[in-house]
């Protein structure tokens, strides 16, 4: 964008701490949990961290928070790799917050050496009750002053394997009657008995996200560690435990999740809509997945623009959908190939077009002429679009109706004169004549004409499954109505089109390359396409329908 922004506030936190020469340089991290495939608010917040060392000197980790054995897996680490470098981000450093876990270990066991960290014997249930409430104290665990030598032959206990899950907690003995709740003495190993995705079996103890998160920081020594703002209360942890431990002083900043309107952004939502089938996997086109999205024909370009555009604020709220889209058209209008398809085919029959002939035409492939121009087969027989057809034409209506003329794009004016019925009163075939004078590029007839349609020949065309989405949901914002979110899935959300009648040219179309299907919308093959069966995702529609339907009321 071309206008002067101002900064936002972690630029000017970023300026100043640059300027008085605190940081030579930054360093940022993006920290993903591998449960899940990364949607649109990890884009803005990849957006934002890698933005950033973009814009100033430094450099970005991708660290995986890999601390929850049970949920995380490999596949998801993969899918996370290609979305970011799809956006078109670059690491520095491809880090585990799993390969810290000796580290970590070490830390915890400094703790109790400090007095500042306790095994607990209690159960969840009784650690809960002791923890008193935000308007009143909790209560000191029976198991709160053990001794040091106690705590280091018990916690070594825990880690060799020797207890089972649940069974004692290792805590950080910090002071129960604080008001900050997260402070009365925190959590901060637990025991688990599980298979992790890269340590396999050599851990049985966990250490817990506020004793993993800032310390993996530290380690890395991350200057400024950017998160969302559930987490403000987490800052006063993160900085005792650096503190306490001596370690690198990272810093916290938190900003506001995005949300989108239609949808839902929770990796735990979006894994319901795949297991129960409401969606054919974390790839839907239907997703806020940014693999959806990739598979929907969203361009990389469009999503940093929208990223870029929201830019970053201390209080949540929800970003229309409608303004990501607008951000897709932009770059669309640009580069997408410009081509003629036919959804809903009926015949067109040029009474005066000889028959078995075929006329070569010539259509630009685009706005800019740099783009060149094809040749396009023109026939006796053409399908064109259902809906162009009137038999008892609206007020201004300017497409085909008997006895009115109307432009075929790139090719020449036709009159209709007449037209068939089936029984069911649907229509069967179109019948009109052609201006020979009146060919694009070359129009010598002195007609004017105020409709122009798209048409594809008939015995040129191929036919293509084209697949239609519409908003996954049918409310704003999913998560805050009554009741479950999956009860304002959109029942109509797909909708696919088995035998559409498509220009020969796309017979060609490669994976990364954006249609614009003339007057129909933005279009790309999926990957279920093959060259014996083409499919088609319409990407956006050309206009916001949506926002017509509004003002209409
Ligand atoms: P989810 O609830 O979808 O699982 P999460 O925050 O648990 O999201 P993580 O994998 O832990 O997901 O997040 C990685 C990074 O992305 C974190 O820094 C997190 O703050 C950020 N992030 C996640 N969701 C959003 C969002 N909606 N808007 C902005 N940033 C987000
Ligand atoms: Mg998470």
């Amino acid at each position: 964008m071309s206008e002067e922004k101002s900064l936002n506030f972690l630029e000017e936190i970023i300026e100043a701490d640059l300027a008085s020469g605190k940081y030579a340089s930054i360093v940022t991290r993006f920290p993903p949990e591998p449960n899940g495939y990364l949607h649109m608010g990890h884009a803005t917040s990849i957006c934002l961290n890698f933005g950033l060392t973009k814009k100033y000197p430094g450099y970005t980790n991708l660290r995986f928070d890999d601390t929850n054995p049970v949920t995380e897996e490999t596949e998801y680490v993969d899918s996370i790799k290609a979305d970011i470098q799809w956006l078109g981000f670059e690491w520095k450093n491809e880090l585990y917050a799993s390969d810290y876990f000796p580290q970590l270990y070490e830390y915890a066991v400094q703790l109790i050496n400090k007095g500042l960290a306790y095994v607990d014997d209690s159960t969840a249930e009784e650690i809960a009750i002791l923890k008193g409430t935000p308007t009143e104290p909790g209560k000191d665990s029976p198991y709160r002053n053990r001794s040091i030598a106690e705590n280091l032959d018990l916690f070594t206990r825990m880690k060799n394997g020797e207890f089972p899950d649940g069974s004692r907690t290792l805590r950080a003995k910090i002071d129960m009657a604080h008001t900050n709740m997260l402070m009365r003495d925190p959590l901060i190993y637990r025991i688990k008995h599980a298979h992790h995705h890269r340590t396999g079996d050599t851990w049985c103890i966990y250490p817990m996200y506020d004793f993993a998160h800032g310390q993996s920081d530290s380690i890395e020594q991350i200057t400024h560690s950017i998160c969302t703002l559930e987490f403000v209360p987490h800052r006063e942890l993160y900085d005792w435990l650096i503190e306490k431990l001596e370690i690198y002083p990272s810093h916290q900043y938190e900003f506001a999740r995005r949300n989108l309107s239609y949808t839902v952004m929770s990796k735990r939502k979006l894994l319901q809509l795949v297991n129960d089938k409401h969606v054919s996997g974390w790839d839907d086109p239907r997703m806020p997945t940014i693999s959806g999205m990739r598979r929907r024909g969203y361009t990389a370009a469009s999503i940093r623009t929208f990223c870029d555009k929201i830019g970053i604020a201390k209080r949540e709220n929800l970003t229309d959908i409608s303004l990501l889209e607008f951000c897709l058209r932009e770059d669309l209008n640009h580069s997408a190939l410009r081509v003629m398809a036919v959804l809903d085919p009926v015949k067109l029959v040029i009474t005066n077009f000889p028959e078995g002939t075929t006329e070569e035409l010539t259509s630009e492939n685009g706005p800019d002429e740099s783009m060149g121009t094809r040749s396009l087969s023109f026939s006796r027989e053409l399908w064109i679009e259902r809906e162009d057809f009137m038999e008892v034409p609206a007020k201004k209506w300017f497409r085909l109706a008997p006895g009115s003329l109307v432009r075929l794009k790139s090719a020449y004016i036709v009159k209709c004169e007449g037209f068939d019925k089936d029984d069911s009163g649907q229509i069967t075939e179109i019948r009109c004549t052609y201006i020979p004078e009146s060919r694009s590029g070359n129009d010598t007839s002195g007609i004017n004409v105020k409709g122009t349609i798209h048409w594809v020949s008939v015995p040129h065309a191929i036919s293509a499954e084209i697949r239609l989405y519409d908003r996954l949901f049918k409310v704003e914002d999913p998560s805050s109505e009554e009741g479950d979110f999956k009860d304002y899935i959109n029942p109509d959300s797909l909708q696919i089109i088995p035998n559409a009648m498509v220009e020969p040219s796309l017979a060609n179309a490669t994976a990364d390359t954006r249609y614009q299907f003339i007057r129909k919308g933005y279009f790309c093959t999926d990957k279920d396409s093959t060259a014996d069966h083409l499919v088609f995702n319409r990407t956006v529609t050309l206009k916001d329908a949506w926002a017509k339907e509004t003002k209409k009321g």
